[in-house]
């Protein structure tokens, strides 16, 4: 989309000023940064106030200021802690700090005034601040809409008894969601329905007070719940994704220039040969699961290039984890281990010809918009309702089912995808999902048409 009609583009904005605020964790801070050049590119001037916390290089985003505020974390407050927890910490700990960098931002540029707050919608927060302060409020929600869908139905749904979930019931369809089942519904581990209820409800009701509300998606890709979205938020809804694609690249705080080896590596292969592993920058896995994936790979024979954070391991602070004894030996030559990847880059790499992943919603985004089909293994959040649109709405993968990893049922999946007819007809809906995907970015598209919309909304404020 950059390059097309720019002059024209660049006198929309008309350099009014816009503030951005992303959660700070790799997958919201990552479609943030992409709609800030966006916006940029429409002619905003652009500030994104970021708290410490993975707080990203300005020097890699020449075209946006940067304010970095404190959020009050240290290291050990941050391991350990249950995920709602800690998303309610960030909206505490920034919430003074924030009111304080917005000052002094208003008091610093009287003639080009602050327009607009966009926030992501986890920063339930920001909604008083913007009411107090008199700024309007736009929402990014940075997963899936239909988890949004999910979260804004939770009450509902836990009324109509299929919450909390229960292991006898948890196979059963929740019909006002097709295709989820009880066991898709998103949730995070160790936190009781009424937390749950609770966090998803300050989310929704401020994202219900804010002025619109955007979405990392497309019309094509959400068309069966538009209905049920406009209903459950009825303020204007701007489908401006898959981000990925819209917007340049954004870098990732956390490469380093040894992950770029992977690339070279990735050039000695052969087309589609390769399977990419990856869970995500939050995602923790037993170290049992660890074990298992290894010899699943193993045993396999697919080459891969497989990702391990150091944390990957449940309990390992930050170390990298031990690969089971003999596994080096077995993939020697066919498999390729890093900490950190240039994910959007190793996807459209054409030695990639699959996609293990823990489907967080930039993942699966960037796997539809790479054209690879994947497999899932979701943990949390919003992950298992992706997984489910992966291999139940668009068909472009399969799921591995269940908390625990088996490595004969790793290695029966990993076949079924990239050797597999299932695998080939997986790989070709899914070439055919990327052109869909281009075609909603390029001008004239729905996604395209939809920026253009949102910044008329933004000038109107
Ligand atoms: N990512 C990356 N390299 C890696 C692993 C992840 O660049 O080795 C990026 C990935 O491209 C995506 C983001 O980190 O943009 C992860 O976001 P996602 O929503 O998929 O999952 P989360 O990390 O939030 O669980």
């Amino acid at each position: 989309m950059a390059g097309e009609g720019e002059d024209e583009q660049q006198e929309q904005g008309k350099g009014s000023h816009l503030v951005l605020l992303p959660l700070p964790f790799q997958g919201h801070i990552n479609p943030m940064l992409q709609l800030a050049n966006l916006l940029h590119s429409k002619g905003f001037s652009i500030t994104i106030i970021h708290p410490q916390l993975n707080s990203p290089n300005p020097s890699d985003y020449p075209n946006l200021n940067f304010e970095i505020i404190p959020d009050g974390f240290s290291e050990p407050q941050r391991t350990g802690i249950k995920i709602i927890e800690l998303l309610s910490a960030v909206n505490t700990n920034c919430e003074a700090p924030l009111r304080e960098c917005l000052a002094r931002l208003q008091a610093a540029n009287p003639l080009n005034p602050i327009s607009c707050l966009i926030t992501d919608a986890i920063l339930y927060s920001t909604q008083t601040i913007a009411e107090d302060l008199g700024l309007p409020r736009i929402v990014l929600r940075t997963s899936s809409p239909f988890s949004f869908l999910a979260f804004a139905m939770y009450s509902h749904l836990k009324a109509k008894g299929y919450l909390p979930i229960q292991d006898h019931r948890s196979e059963i369809s929740v019909v006002e969601l097709p295709p989820l089942r009880v066991k898709d519904l998103p949730g995070y581990p160790n936190t009781d329905v009424n937390a749950h209820s609770q966090f998803f409800e300050k989310i929704v009701n401020t994202t219900r007070s804010a002025t619109a509300v955007i979405l990392n998606s497309s019309d094509h890709l959400e068309r069966a719940i538009l209905p049920e979205l406009h209903r459950e938020f009825p303020i204007p809804i701007f489908f401006v994704g898959p981000l990925c694609k819209s917007s340049s690249s954004v870098s990732s705080n956390r490469l380093s220039e040894n992950e770029q080896s992977c690339l070279d590596w990735l050039d000695k292969q052969e087309s589609r040969s390769v399977l990419y592993v990856s869970f995500g920058s939050v995602t923790e896995m037993e170290e049992a699961d660890l074990a298992e994936t290894a010899w699943g790979l193993a045993n396999s024979e697919q080459p891969f290039l497989w990702v391990i954070r150091p944390g990957l391991v449940t309990g390992s602070e930050r170390t990298w984890p031990h690969l089971p004894e003999g596994f080096a030996e077995k993939t020697k030559g066919k498999g390729w281990v890093v900490k950190w990847a240039p994910q959007q880059k190793v996807l459209v790499h054409p030695a990639v010809g699959g996609f293990w992943t823990h489907a967080g919603w930039n993942s699966t985004l960037e796997g539809i918009c790479s054209g690879v089909p994947m497999i899932c293994w979701p943990r949390n959040g919003d992950q298992t309702v992706n997984a489910r649109l992966v291999s139940c709405s668009w068909k472009v993968g399969l799921q591995l089912e269940g908390d625990r990893l088996e490595r004969g049922e790793i290695e029966k999946g990993l076949r079924k995808l990239m050797a597999d007819k299932e695998g080939e007809e997986m790989r070709e809906r899914a070439r055919v999902l990327k052109e869909t995907a281009e075609l909603c970015v390029i001008k004239g598209g729905s996604s395209y048409v939809a920026m253009n919309k949102l910044v008329n909304h933004i000038l109107s404020l």
